[in-house]
């Protein structure tokens, strides 16, 4: 059986080739990997990038600190917020998350 899944941008039923119609986006990659219950490369690599990115940001500070991802969490939350409500970024894109299956839909 196909599980579908839900538009990580606009919150859509993806189609059974998991594609997002009105995204114009195929996530039939990243719907194989949620099927393992992983992440594709590309969005591990990018949720690496912004761990690292809030980890030196961190070390401008405190030279010593060691990687506590309770720290990293909070300023990676923080840095988030700023690039989608200043900048107009896309969570996803930013730190990427396993596809939400259509039952996940709140009625
Ligand atoms: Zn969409």
């Amino acid at each position: 059986m196909t599980e579908k899944f839900i538009c990580p941008y606009c919150e859509r039923l993806l189609t059974e080739k998991h594609y997002c119609v009105s995204c114009k986006k195929d996530f039939s990659i990243e719907a194989a990997h949620t099927n393992e219950g992983t992440l594709p490369d590309y969005q591990i690599a990018q949720q690496d990038y912004i761990d690292n990115v809030c980890f030196h940001l961190l070390k401008e500070f405190i030279p010593t600190s060691n990687w506590d991802i309770r720290q990293i969490g909070t300023i990676r939350d923080a840095l988030i917020n700023v690039l989608i409500k200043f900048h107009g970024k896309k969570e996803y894109d930013l730190y990427p998350w396993l596809l939400e299956p259509e039952d996940t839909i709140s009625m």
